[in-house]
């Protein structure tokens, strides 16, 4: 059975390329049935944060994508956190210690440096100088006080392992020196814990970023160990997932506005319209088709479809893809979508009031093809639920449309309205036609851009006659009034 991880640092605001990683282990999870194991790497005790964890599952929990085990649901290689697995990872060293997979290393690495400028070395990292180290020479360390770190003894040749969207990998060891596992003070380092980790937790496939894969080389080495002394019962298969490129053809970081996961959420995008637009870097369910569900995506996944040429971060795109999944929406779901931002924005209050909750009923249907973003519902929709005393005209926009011209508009407007019987979006429509079009020969833009922006405050505003039925009689000729000033 398939059992695979995401197994994030909680440091800093969670990264897109951390939410790709999750959801292609989440569906090859899923796909095959199997299990998704979600881990918390806190062994940097410094850098990780409770501010970062929260965020992390709280992201999470956004996109819907459900662990089996992990932080807050448990399960059976409990506990979930590093930070709480120290014993695993001494038994783990001493097993390794005793079977002389590893050694103490009493080296600093300026005497490290030192010798590979002396030898005219080219490879770069540890030179094995305490591989072999005698009793007397041990003894005159500790008498200075060193303290060792632990190196794991990289075998001799090479290390060839079947990726599993690169194909075949090989390193040569005498590339990868001996590496450290825990620090001098015995705090056990990334390169063990990560490995024996998986090893206890069963997992079968480890799916993660390109920019690991020359740490892949060491794990597989320290995995056969672990498999010698029963810790592991198989080494996994790895699979890299390509490079995620920004502006400029670099590698897309945290520097980078749009690399920050949860500020889509911010901005107003689906989790779904997000996660579908992530599946692309890297994947594709058909080679002329972009937009899909999640359920599509776990039926369809397969990790060999997966490309592994860097993949360009496109926000156009990604915005895009968010449209298309708001037009599959229906009218109840989206007022459900907005309504948080509703909330937030001040737009409605929390709870929604009856009033204010059909009013939105009968206003959905007017924006909802219209926006791309939840977040766009504020702007759209706000003229409607704001009070006469509260509504403001956009400046740039009143500049533009409400000068002179325009307030003439918007007074033949008035005149014209206030003697309307009945107050409907088609008897609006026909009395303005009338009145600003016909009569005083305007193109239908300038007669009807001062109206809108009067009543909406905006240029851009769900449909006028609608909105002004909606709005009602008193507070549209209220308005048209208080735009001329
Ligand atoms: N904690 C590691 C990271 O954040 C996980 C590495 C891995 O997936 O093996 O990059």
């Amino acid at each position: 059975t398939v059992r695979v991880r995401m197994a994030p640092s909680p440091t800093g605001s969670p990264h897109v390329g951390l939410v790709r990683t999750a959801l292609f282990n989440w569906a090859f999870a899923r796909h095959h049935g199997g299990t998704f194991v979600f881990r918390i790497e806190d062994t940097d005790r410094e850098r990780s944060t409770q501010e970062s964890y929260d965020a992390i599952i709280d992201l999470m929990r956004w996109l819907g994508l459900d662990w089996d085990e992990g932080p807050e649901v448990g399960g059976p290689h409990a506990p979930y956190f590093q930070s709480e697995r120290g014993d695993l990872y001494r038994d783990a060293l001493e097993r390794l210690a005793a079977s002389s997979y590893t050694y103490d290393c009493f080296c600093t690495n300026e005497e490290v440096d030192a010798r590979r400028k002396d030898s005219g070395s080219k490879v770069m990292g540890y030179d094995g100088f305490c591989r072999e180290l005698s009793a007397e020479q041990r003894a005159a360390f500790e008498a200075e006080g060193r303290k060792p770190v632990v190196r794991f003894r990289m075998p001799d040749g090479s290390i060839t392992w079947h990726d599993l969207v690169r194909g075949e990998v090989t390193f040569e060891t005498r590339f990868v020196p001996d590496y450290a596992l825990c620090r001098a003070n015995g705090d056990p380092l990334y390169t063990l814990v990560n490995p024996v980790d998986d090893a206890y937790m069963e997992i079968t496939h480890v799916l993660r970023g390109e920019d690991l894969l020359s740490s892949t080389p060491r794990q597989l080495a320290l995995y056969d160990a672990l498999v010698e002394l029963g810790i592991a019962k198989q080494t996994p298969e790895f699979g890299h997932l390509p490079y995620v490129m920004g502006e400029g053809n670099k590698k897309l970081s945290k520097r980078d506005p749009e690399a920050h996961a949860l500020a889509y959420r911010e901005q107003g995008f689906l989790p779904e319209g997000l996660l579908n637009y992530l599946a692309l870097l890297g994947w594709a369910i058909a080679a002329d088709r972009d937009v899909f569900s999640m359920e599509e995506m776990v039926a369809a996944f397969d990790i060999a479809d997966v490309n592994p040429n860097p993949a360009r971060f496109d926000i156009k795109k990604a915005e895009a893809i968010n449209a298309s999944h708001m037009r599959l929406l229906s009218l109840d779901e989206m007022t459900d979508r907005v309504l948080p931002y509703l909330k937030s924005a001040g737009v409605v209050s929390d709870p929604v009031t009856d009033a204010d909750a059909r009013l939105l009923e009968l206003a959905m249907p007017l924006v909802a093809e219209r926006i791309n973003k939840l977040t766009e519902s504020v702007d759209m929709l706000g003229f409607l639920f704001v009070s006469e005393d509260d509504f403001v005209v956009d400046p740039a926009d009143a500049e533009k449309f409400l000068d002179d011209d325009g307030r003439a508009v918007v007074r033949r407007a008035l005149e014209r309205l206030s003697g309307l019987d009945e107050w409907s979006s088609a008897a609006i429509q026909e009395a303005l036609q009338a009145e600003l079009v016909e009569a005083m020969g305007l193109k239908p833009r300038n007669a009807f851009g001062p109206v809108r922006v009067a009543i909406s405050g905006r240029r851009v505003s769900p449909p006028l006659f609608e909105s002004m039925e909606l709005l009602g009689r008193d507070r549209s000729l209220a308005r048209l009034q208080s735009a001329l000033g």
